[in-house]
């Protein structure tokens, strides 16, 4: 096999890997897939929900044969603090009638992914590591694995967050910690049933909830809830600066897991969790700098870069996105790759119809709509500030002691002890320009 010289590598058989190769091999290119887990997914860490738009494009109607856990019907938005918890609840059977979004668990989900991809006729190496690209003359001409030398006409580079082979090349810059976040997350076994009653759905029915305040201790970052099958997706992303205590730092001696441990014991989750079993532990890092931080130039002599490698992830608070934005990336980078050698060329000019693509679709444009997004989120008051309002607030309304009678200005006090009107008539104008 190392004689052998394929249409593509793909490195990486992630979700926008997994997308890039599907593509490819559905238009009769020799593929090439090389992963570094024993099992494609084994090793990739997702909150777990996919919107479902971008594989549609591929697979029409996937979730009736692929492993999805849940349709998400019912979403939340909480603020914390350590006692209290304020939500905003919204359910619309309809989310589920159009497919909008499914929760997923990656290990399952990427393993089904990867056989429709060997489907197509893509040859998919499992438990290989690439060391390193192989260039010629400034052109990538394959990769190389140990002692392997793999022959190809282009690399697409699908590597996830940690792209070293793509900054080893120099075809992007090594991400700063402002741009990187850390993500963790526990899967808890809870049972089909107990999921459907404590979270009120119906069968396949699945909820999405985001947490502020609490879950990082007040620090840049939030938390996260998505409900699978018979079990529960809990974790927090948090800034890599923020979770080194950087900047910020109420205190400095909690260690993200520490955080992850007291968000599942916090009194909101603690009942909602009680009897469930942590059954999954994972960690894994998350390009957060947005539009700004993604690399101008995303064609090179022989190879593109996809996915988180290319830092195609938009957290906007209430949605947080990197699966629809990898397996778009990858589908396009197919398209791209099948256009070069229609053309006969695979050098920056050949492939840089994968730029011209990439700026027509989705990612790029909804990219660019949430840059402020990053700088909005970085604001300290959102984690402690605010949800201390909110509970201030909400304590102040709902206690009744036959003695304090709540007037207009009372309210007005209660909100003027956090901040003043002025930073937050600022802070809700940003919140309304970031969005
Ligand atoms: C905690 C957490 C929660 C998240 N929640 C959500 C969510 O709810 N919704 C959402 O849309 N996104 C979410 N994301 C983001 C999402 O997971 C990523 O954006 C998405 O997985 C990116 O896909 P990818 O294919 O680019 O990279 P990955 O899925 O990371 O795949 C990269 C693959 O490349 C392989 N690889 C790397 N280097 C090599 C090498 N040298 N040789 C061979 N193989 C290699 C890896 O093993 C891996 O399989 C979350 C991320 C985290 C960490």
């Amino acid at each position: 096999m190392p004689d052998e010289k394929f249409d593509c590598i793909v490195v990486g058989a992630g979700l926008a890997g997994l997308a890039a190769a599907y593509q490819m091999a559905t238009d009769g290119l020799q593929v090439l897939v090389v992963e570094k887990a024993k099992v494609p997914g084994q090793k990739n860490v997702s909150g777990g929900r996919m919107y479902s738009h971008a594989l549609a494009k591929l697979i029409p109607r996937f979730w009736e044969e692929a492993p999805v856990e849940r349709a998400v019907t019912r979403e939340g938005v909480t603020f914390m603090t350590r006692e209290s918890a304020f939500s905003i609840d919204f359910e619309s059977k309809k989310l589920g009638d159009l497919h909008n979004s499914y929760n997923v668990l990656r290990t399952k989900f990427d393993a089904w992914f990867s056989e429709k991809v060997a489907a197509r006729g893509a040859m998919i190496i499992p438990g290989a590591r690439i060391d390193r690209l192989h260039i010629e003359d400034g052109q990538v001409k394959g990769v190389i694995a140990g002692s392997d030398k793999l022959l190809a006409d282009s690399v697409v580079l699908a590597e996830g967050a940690n792209p070293l082979l793509a900054e080893q090349a120099g075809l992007k810059p090594p991400l700063k910690p402002h741009q990187t976040a850390v993500g963790v997350k526990e899967v808890i076994k809870l049972g089909a049933d107990v999921i459907n009653d404590r979270f009120r759905l119906g069968m396949d029915e699945g909820m999405a909830q985001v947490f502020v305040g609490a879950p990082t201790s007040g620090l840049p970052g939030g938390g996260f809830l998505y409900t699978n099958r018979d079990s529960v997706s809990l974790g927090i992303v948090m800034p890599i600066d923020s979770a080194m205590g950087f900047e910020h730092a109420r205190d400095k001696r909690r260690q993200v897991p520490e955080l992850v441990e007291d968000f599942r014991t916090h009194p909101y989750l603690a009942k909602l969790l009680r009897g469930g079993e942590v059954v999954e532990y994972s960690a894994h890092m998350v390009p957060e700098g947005g539009y700004r931080q993604v690399p101008k130039v995303l064609a090179h002599n022989g190879a593109l870069l996809t996915g988180d490698s290319a830092g195609f992830v938009i957290n906007a608070g209430l949605t947080f996105r990197g699966m629809d934005l990898a397996i778009e990336s990858g589908r396009i980078a197919g398209v791209a790759v099948k256009r070069a050698k229609d053309k006969g060329d695979f050098t920056r000019g050949g492939l840089k119809e994968y730029e011209r693509l990439l700026k027509q679709s989705f990612v790029l444009k909804d990219m660019k709509r949430f840059r402020n997004a990053p700088g909005f989120l970085s604001n300290p008051r959102m984690y402690t500030t605010y949800p201390e309002m909110i509970s201030d607030l909400f304590e102040t309304l709902f206690t009744v002691d036959g003695e304090k009678h709540l007037s207009r200005k009372e309210v007005r006090q209660v909100l003027m002890r956090h901040v003043s009107p002025v930073t937050l008539a600022m802070d809700a104008l940003k919140g309304v320009r970031s969005l």
